[in-house]
């Protein structure tokens, strides 16, 4: 993609009512515009990113039996009066007094698993965005009004198998986190069954300052409770806790037959596990960023490459690197290097190419990683050959 063509602005300024990390360098690198406390659109390069997350998260569903659906945003009252949640604080209701926004979706997916399902276990899942009446929505994309969710049920004929599909969900969820690479920070915490269920569930919590929650890591065996059950004293017995600040980037958790009672499934116990997409998305941020910006990991990044030309013309190198299928990002803008690089650095692409007068007297472009001050020269015949063992 030309920088010239695509469709997004960089500011040096942060916006003046965000005070968030991840918000303030979205907006500035151009990936998010904000519309109001909590609402935002994605502009190309931001939903590149969420594309990336939503096939990871797709991929690791699919490998475990999950079959992708779509269900809608407006939502009958009917379907919230059979379990007694129509009107709590979360919903937005219109005018339409019949009818509420999905903030999730227990009640349209239960019965409609109840007509389409004649064999068990099933496991259905979308993505989709949800709408929250959110008090605080005050840490940019981490607590949106309305914001992407993949959600997943599970439905089994017995415990046994509900707690087999568990676990598996909790290995995919490992992995999703992996491959965008915030594994290392994002720590299995136990959580409370909540009112629906007399068991235990887990959250996935991302370390990060920007977090809304605390999380308590056992310093002997690493085990991790949210500050809800720490608090009950449900821990490990060890008397050594880090405390930290954690987002919640997902959690799984055991419904029991609450639901599928409710809508008349005989027999039938489930399960659901979310993630939020745009609060993961912006988790990686918070995670992964310096003075100068953003630093996406590889997976995720909207490029993999950002070519800068410096004083000449690098298009013999953009059109090389597309022909190989590389995501190049290819900065054909006039304007000055010091400007070009400082984008360069906010937007965070994992590699920066630089060809200029000077690197062409070699023969060479100029490679630098974000994150790291080591350039490297290699020669432009070099190039595509590198970039291969680099993908
Ligand atoms: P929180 O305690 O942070 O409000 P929650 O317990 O209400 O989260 P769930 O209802 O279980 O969250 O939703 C599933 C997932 O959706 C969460 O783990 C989180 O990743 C994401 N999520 C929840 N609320 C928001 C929001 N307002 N904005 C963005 N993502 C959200
Ligand atoms: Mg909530």
């Amino acid at each position: 993609m030309k920088q010239t063509e695509l469709f997004t602005k960089t500011t040096k300024e942060n916006p003046k009512d965000e005070k968030s990390i991840n918000a303030q360098l979205l907006m500035r690198a151009g990936f998010i515009d904000k519309l109001g406390a909590g609402i935002y659109s994605y502009l190309p390069l931001g939903l590149m990113v969420i594309e990336n997350i939503k096939n990871i998260v797709r991929e690791e569903m699919n490998k475990i039996g999950g079959q992708e659906i779509l269900m809608p945003s407006l939502h009958p009252k009917e379907n919230w009066e059979i379990t007694g949640r129509w009107g709590v604080e979360e919903m937005y209701k219109i005018k339409d007094e019949n009818l509420g926004l999905g903030w999730t979706h227990e009640e349209i997916i239960t019965p409609l698993v109840k007509k389409y399902a004649s064999t068990f276990p099933k496991y259905i899942y979308q993505i989709q965005s949800k709408f929250r009446n959110e008090p605080r929505a005050k840490s940019g994309i981490l607590r949106g009004r309305e914001f992407l969710m993949k959600d997943l049920y599970s439905f089994h004929k017995s415990e046994e198998d509900l707690n087999d599909y568990y676990e598996k969900v909790k290995e995919a969820y490992f992995k999703i986190y992996e491959r965008c690479g915030i594994k290392e920070k994002t720590f299995l915490a136990l959580a409370s069954g909540g009112e629906f269920s007399s068991s235990f569930s887990h959250e996935f919590q991302t370390i990060t300052d920007a977090g809304e929650d605390n999380i308590y890591t056992c310093k002997d065996c690493g085990c991790s409770f949210n500050e809800e059950v720490f608090e009950s004293r449900c821990d490990c017995g060890s008397t050594q806790f880090d405390k930290r600040k954690s987002i919640e980037v997902g959690n799984i958790f055991k419904l029991g037959d609450k639901y599928s009672k409710l809508f008349k499934m005989d027999n039938i116990v489930m399960g659901c596990y979310g993630i939020g997409i745009t609060r993961v998305m912006g988790a990686i941020v918070e995670v992964f960023n310096d003075d100068k910006g953003i630093i996406w990991p590889k997976e995720v990044s909207p490029f993999y490459i950002h070519l800068i030309e410096l004083d000449t013309d690098a298009s013999e190198i953009y059109d090389n690197l597309q022909r190989e299928g590389v995501k190049v990002l290819y900065d054909d803008r006039q304007k000055s290097a010091g400007e070009k690089l400082s984008d360069c650095d906010l937007i965070g692409i994992p590699i920066r190419i630089i060809l200029s007068k000077k690197t062409i007297e070699k023969n060479c472009v100029e490679i630098k990683r974000r994150g790291s001050d080591k350039i490297e020269l290699i020669e432009i015949n070099k190039l595509i050959e590198f970039i291969k063992n680099e993908l």
